[in-house]
């Protein structure tokens, strides 16, 4: 992996890259944009290729005896001189320990580290707290153990509370030198704007389904399959496989009619964040579908039937942000469908 692998975010690499040649790297940087669309691994990629000494490690004898020589992929050292300075050459101990998530000098910052630290479950950490701020501070103000650059990835940086975001503001008032804070936001609305205009802006875009296609069909997903999920998923891979998950769970419902509308929604999550969220997805399913019918029909009754449920869904679906119940919502919804028989990417509603 290195950012030639990274699809659909040519104009922020570029940014990264003319940081990299300058040699100059602001002490924070801001990454965002959807989630899904390749912030978190844009950013590993950023560290691996600012720390990236282009050596690669000699093979300790006895293995060498016990494996003959290096394996083809790893290439001869004299090759290295031609990879690009800006990018990671993935074969160096940096490259390796960062992409590992052992670096000592490249610290990840999110819910599993605080979840860790405060001996909590990583799943229910809905806000990045002071203490686990505080924490990291620690690590910041000491020497780099390996790299040239100590570098702070915090992964969903607008998730730091109120009390985290101003502790994190006094650091960024004075970053200690060589020391990189890449904070990476999907809601940068949620950051004090103090923060926001202290750090160097790398905008990420939504990703394209040619370039969210490619991304599931080398994750596995069928090219079928993946046609029909990059249409719903907005541009955020995140959001595919959050839509391959209820795709997934939908077909091995075998009920039929009102019973399956029924076993659809006592079939969503227990907690309600992820119940609602599922409920989303669903009806975002059920509108690509009635949109689909309805681009293909001729002006006339079915067209308008299918225009009018359009309105309704996207009533219904704004009912999901607001504090309505999501079980009725979506039953409302799958029963509104079920009269056009509307169904769900393929699967009858
Ligand atoms: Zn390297």
């Amino acid at each position: 992996m290195s950012f030639k692998n990274i699809l659909g975010q040519e104009g922020a690499i570029k940014k990264l890259k003319a940081l990299i040649h300058s040699g100059r790297v602001p002490p924070a940087l801001l990454f965002s944009g959807i989630e899904g669309v390749g912030k978190f691994t844009t950013a590993k990629e950023f560290a691996k290729a600012l720390n990236c000494t282009h050596i690669i490690p000699e093979e300790p004898k006895a293995e060498e005896e016990l494996f003959g020589s290096c394996p083809e992929s790893i290439p001869e050292p004299s090759t290295l001189d031609h990879l690009p300075s800006d990018d990671a050459c993935d074969f160096c101990v940096s490259c390796s320990q960062t992409a590992k998530g052992v670096h000592p000098d490249v610290r990840i910052i999110d819910s599993e580290f605080q979840g860790l630290l405060m001996d909590e479950d990583s799943q229910k950490q809905k806000t990045l707290r002071i203490d686990t701020v505080r924490e990291f501070t620690r690590h910041v103000y000491q020497k780099a153990v390996l790299s040239a650059w100590k570098i702070f990835i915090i992964n969903d940086a607008h998730t730091l509370n109120t009390n985290a975001q101003n502790a994190m503001l006094k650091i960024l008032e004075e970053p200690p030198p060589s020391t990189i804070f890449i904070l990476i936001a999907a809601k940068k609305n949620l950051l004090l704007p103090t923060i926001i205009s202290r750090s160097y802006a790398i905008e990420f875009r939504g990703l394209s389904p040619a370039d969210l296609e490619e991304l599931l069909v080398r994750s596995g997903t069928t090219p079928d399959e993946a046609s029909a999920m990059s249409e719903v998923s907005g541009g955020s891979m995140k959001k595919a496989r959050d839509i391959k998950k209820v795709r997934d769970r939908l077909a091995s419902i075998t009920a039929d009619g009102p019973q399956k509308i029924f076993k659809l929604v006592s079939s969503l999550p227990r907690e309600p964040y992820m119940a609602r969220e599922e409920a989303k997805i669903m009806l975002d399913m059920l509108l690509v579908s009635v949109r689909k019918v309805w681009l293909a029909q001729p002006h006339g009754k079915p067209a308008a039937e299918h225009a009018a449920l359009i309105r309704k869904l996207l009533q219904y679906r704004r009912f999901l942000n607001q504090n309505v119940s999501h079980g009725l919502v979506l039953e409302a919804a799958l029963l509104e469908s079920a009269k056009l028989s509307v169904s769900f990417l393929g699967t009858r509603a």
